[in-house]
């Protein structure tokens, strides 16, 4: 492509911030504490504040306060992350990703190798 190195439009923002935001799930603890649990619930309510995408943010905020994220552990987290994920891929008309895989994408890689290089 002829665009290098230049602002992220509303697609590659998205992608990015998906990615970020998977693996961030991904990586929570297990058996978090009171504070990681705290500073996660914060995390959310800060980054959909600031999510330089008015409308998404606006949409974001409103799930999040309907369906606010578990901090219990990374499970709950990652499972809550891919149905919010879908309910914008839905409103997006993108298909849905099925949630029983979230792990292979974001944190092992793939079960047939295909991440392991
Ligand atoms: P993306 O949706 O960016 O997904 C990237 C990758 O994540 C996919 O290739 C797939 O491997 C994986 N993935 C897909 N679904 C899931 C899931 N449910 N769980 C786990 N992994 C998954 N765009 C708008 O036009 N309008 C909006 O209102 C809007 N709101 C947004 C709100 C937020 C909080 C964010 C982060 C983004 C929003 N976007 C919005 C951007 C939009 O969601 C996409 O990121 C963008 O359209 C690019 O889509 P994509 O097809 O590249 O894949």
């Amino acid at each position: 492509s002829l665009r290098t190195d230049c602002p992220l439009d509303k697609e590659e923002l998205g992608r990015s911030a998906w990615g970020l935001l998977h693996t961030i799930a991904a990586k929570y603890p297990d058996k978090p504490t009171r504070s990681e649990q705290r500073d996660m619930s914060a995390f959310f309510h800060l980054f959909s504040k600031f999510y330089p995408c008015d409308y998404c943010a606006e949409d974001f905020q409103r799930h999040i306060q309907v369906d606010p994220p578990p901090t219990s552990c990374y499970e709950e987290l990652s499972q809550w992350l891919c149905r919010a994920h879908n309910k914008v891929n839905v409103k997006l008309g993108k298909p849905e990703f099925d949630c029983s895989k979230v792990d292979e994408r974001w944190r092992d890689g793939w079960k047939d190798g295909s991440c392991d290089y």
